[in-house]
This record gives structure tokens, C-alpha cells and sequence, in this order.
């Protein structure tokens, strides 16, 4: 037969590791996959150069795209060119900062309608738990968002009020009967309140405001509540390694739980950030340096599941550079664009593989959030892949990246690792065409389907 495109690799990362193949694709699938020099027939082909990798379409369950009613922030256009630009086939959206947030179906259909108008990357969304909200869970499950995110700490904006411990776990309750699952922002609040002011220019003020022990006693009422509920319970954005005990101890009882971590918490440490720095700010904060290696050894051992980028942008005078107060500045970070090159940048330098990198950003977040056709390449599986040259060196332009604002924290930084072009379902993505397409849980392919 003749394929609608074949793809010819000589290095692809497929499931079983790198290997040379060539690729069949048929209606955006994966629908034959054959050893190199098989000679398949394309009516298209697509053959990768000397020192370039075929990678599967990474997967980002941790975006916030802030559409409607914070369109200045970022909106689905910009984010998913950033995505498509990062090598990011797939992302799911937060339910917060956009207005209306995602508490209720009317609401999920409206971000669904911003969505599907202007995405070049496949868009799916999680769902809010906030107080009040726990008869809006159902529907809104049954309208196929992939889980619901809380606080426990205010989120930054009143609408997406946080939950108490204790009507965090009644909603785990109802989300245990669905067979949902809560993701958190586990620091918590009672915590934080006792922790010293952030008002200021100096960074260890800021880290002193947010102290590990926040994270450390959410997550444990996180367990707690998920080894009572049963439900299924996922850590967003670790950034205290001092919880990981913990959590190897709650996973290896048999407590549900998954766990994130994001890029700036990675690739930056505290003691490099300067004083007004406020490009760096993020909640949790990025730590000290012993903190990080400490990660690296979670996800070395397989502790944390995921790298995300919690990519959460806001309008450049809110990150208020000028002053570099880090009490009153928007806590985000931009780097939907540069997760995959940050991070493998890091990780070889520390000595690990392309493919545990891809493993964390794509397959990882992929079976998080049951999307089983996507995050690996094999037969079946959308026809979503990554050209990326694992051993180029370039430096990041912040005015060259997509994304709406252009503020970011790793401007000028040196990186290894270029992303040359993005398929979505077999098809390049041009910047111009919107051709994503809205995703849900109920459309999720059963695995092994
Ligand atoms: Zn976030």
C-alpha cells in the first residue's frame, strides 16, 4: 500500500528504545512501522538528516492559557505556536486565570469554543474544585475534563478560590466514585500565613515566605485524603524535596498518587537568582541547589512521574520588572516553548538519557491524563511527532519566543537541543493553519485500543 506520508529515521524513539525505522502514516496514525531500508511507499516523504531524532509529540499537562478574560496574559494562538515551536503536540489547560475558570460545563464550553477557534496543538482541559462546586463535578466529568485542581493556599485570583483540607477530601470523595482524580497545589495555607512577609526586592525573603514545610504538610494531607477516599491524587509542581519520603512511603502502601515537577525548579536555583529578579518568581518557589539535585534523584528513581512546565504567564507590567518587588509580582513562569531543550540540556549534563527525558514529557504526562494515543510512536498511536537535534547548541532570544508576553527567565541562556518541526497527526505545523483539535477523557481511546 501507499502510505499518505512515510517518515524515515535513523534514530526514532519508539517504546522499545532508539531504533531505525521508517514510518507509516495514514489519517494522522501511526499505521505501519518497518525496520529502515524497508522501502515503504509515501505519496509524501519525510526523510530526518545526520543528527537529527524522531521524538513522539511531547505531552504538557500543566498550561495555562488564561483565555478568555485574561487574553492579554496569553490566549490559545499564542501558547499552542510556543507548544508546536517546543516540540508540544498536546496540552491541557488549567482551569484557572481564564474567566470564567472551569467550575462549571458552561464555562468548559466556552474555553472549549476559545480553543477550538484558534489552537495548533490538541487542547484538552482539567476541571476546578472550589468551594461550593461539588455538584459541578460530575457534569463536568461526564463532559470529559481529565481530572480537577485545587488550592490549598489562595491561587493569585479570587475567582479560583482554595479548598480546606476537609472539603478537599469530600470532593476526592465524589472524584474516587467517578473515577476522576484531583491534582493539587499542595502548599498549604495555615503554613504560609505563619511564614514572613515576601514584600521586596530580595529573593531569600521571597523563598523565606514560602518555606518547604508548606509543601511538605499539604502533600501529607494530600496522602491522607487520597488513603481515605481512594481517589487518585496528583502532586502539581514539586518543588521541596523533602517531600519525596513521604510520597515513595503513601506509593509504596498503594496510595494513588503521581507526581510533577517543572523545569524551572530543574534548571535554576536559588542561589543564582539575583535580588528583583522577578522573571524567577513562582509559586512554590524555586529552591536551593541541594534541592534540586534532590529532585533529579526523584526522578532518577522514579518518584516523580512527570516534567511539566506550569507554563503561566501574565502581562509583562505584572511581573513588575522595574520595581522587582517579589511580594506584589504575578508568581509564573513562561517556558512551554523551551521545556524540552532546558531540561535534556540538564539532564546531560547530569549524565542521563534523551529517552528518560522524553519519557517524563511526553509517555509520563500521556498516561497521567489517559490520553492513550498519544506520547509514544507506534502502530495505532496519533501520527504526533518532534525532528529534534539533540546536539545543537543555541541560546535563548526572549523576543524569538511565541508566547504572548515576552518575559521569560531563561533569556540569553546557552541550551543544547533543537526542536526543527512539529507533526501533529502526521502533519507539519505551519503557525498559520490552526489545525489542534479539542481532546477529552471521554474520547480517550481505552489503552491498548
Ligand atoms: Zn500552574
Amino acid at each position: 500500500m501507499v502510505h499518505e506520508l512515510v517518515v524515515t529515521a535513523r534514530r526514532a524513539l519508539l517504546p522499545e528504545g532508539w531504533q531505525a525505522v521508517e514510518i507509516g502514516v495514514d489519517d494522522g496514525t501511526i499505521t505501519a512501522l518497518a525496520p529502515y531500508g524497508a522501502g515503504l511507499q509515501g505519496r509524501q516523504t519525510r526523510e530526518l538528516r545526520e543528527g537529527q531524532v524522531l521524538l513522539p509529540g511531547l505531552v504538557d499537562t500543566h498550561v495555562h492559557v488564561n483565555e478568555p478574560g485574561r487574553t492579554e496574559w496569553e490566549g490559545f494562538a499564542s501558547a499552542t505556536r510556543a507548544a508546536a515551536a517546543g516540540g508540544v503536540t498536546t496540552i491541557v489547560d488549567m482551569p484557572l486565570n481564564s474567566i470564567p475558570p472551569t467550575v462549571d460545563p458552561e464555562a468548559l464550553q466556552i474555553k472549549q469554543a476559545a480553543a477550538a477557534a484558534s489552537a495548533h496543538v490538541d487542547v484538552g482541559f482539567w476541571g476546578g474544585a472550589v468551594p461550593g462546586n461539588g455538584e459541578q463535578l460530575r457534569p463536568l466529568h461526564e463532559r470529559g475534563v481529565f481530572g480537577f485542581k485545587c488550592f490549598l493556599e489562595d491561587s493569585g485570583v479570587e475567582e479560583f478560590p482554595p479548598l480546606e483540607p476537609a472539603e478537599m477530601e469530600e470532593d476526592m470523595a465524589i472524584l474516587a466514585e467517578l473515577g476522576s482524580m484531583m491534582i493539587v497545589h499542595a502548599e498549604d495555607h495555615d503554613t504560609l500565613a505563619q511564614a514572613p512577609g515576601a514584600q521586596g526586592r530580595r529573593y531569600e525573603d521571597f523563598l523565606r515566605s514560602r518555606p518547604r514545610e508548606a509543601e511538605n504538610v499539604a502533600i501529607r494531607a494530600v496522602i491522607d485524603a487520597a488513603r481515605r477516599t481512594g481517589a487518585r491524587a496528583h502532586i502539581l509542581h514539586l518543588s521541596s524535596a523533602d517531600a519525596l519520603p513521604e510520597i515513595r512511603q503513601a506509593r509504596a502502601e498503594g496510595v494513588k498518587l503521581t507526581v510533577e515537577t517543572c523545569p524551572h525548579y530543574l534548571v535554576l536555583a536559588a542561589e543564582e537568582i539575583g535580588d528583583g529578579a522577578t522573571t524567577h518568581k513562582c509559586c512554590p518557589p524555586i529552591r536551593e541547589a541541594s534541592n534540586q539535585h534532590a529532585l533529579w534523584e526523584g526522578l532518577r528513581e522514579g518518584l516523580i512521574d512527570c516534567v511539566v512546565s506550569d507554563h503561566s504567564p501574565s502581562t509583562a507590567e505584572l511581573k513588575l520588572l522595574d520595581v522587582g518587588d517579589f511580594g506584589a509580582a504575578w508568581g509564573g513562569i513562561s517556558s512551554l516553548q523551551l521545556g524540552l531543550p532546558l531540561v535534556w540540556s540538564e539532564a546531560r549534563a547530569r549524565g542521563l538519557e534523551l529517552e528518560q527525558v522524553v519519557g517524563w514529557m511526553s509517555s509520563a504526562p500521556a498516561d497521567l491524563a489517559g490520553l492513550s494515543d498519544k506520547g509514544r510512536l507506534a502502530e495505532g498511536k496519533s501520527a504526533d511527532m518532534v525532528i529534534f537535534s539533540p546536539e545543537q547548541s543555541w541560546s535563548v532570544e526572549v523576543d524569538s519566543l511565541w508566547h504572548r508576553n515576552k518575559v521569560s527567565a531563561y533569556d540569553g541562556r546557552d541550551l543544547v537541543g533543537v526542536v526543527e518541526s512539529t507533526l501533529l497527526r502526521g502533519e507539519q505545523i505551519d503557525f498559520e493553519t490552526p489545525r489542534g483539535r479539542l481532546i477529552s477523557r471521554v474520547d480517550a481511546k481505552p489503552a491498548g485500543a
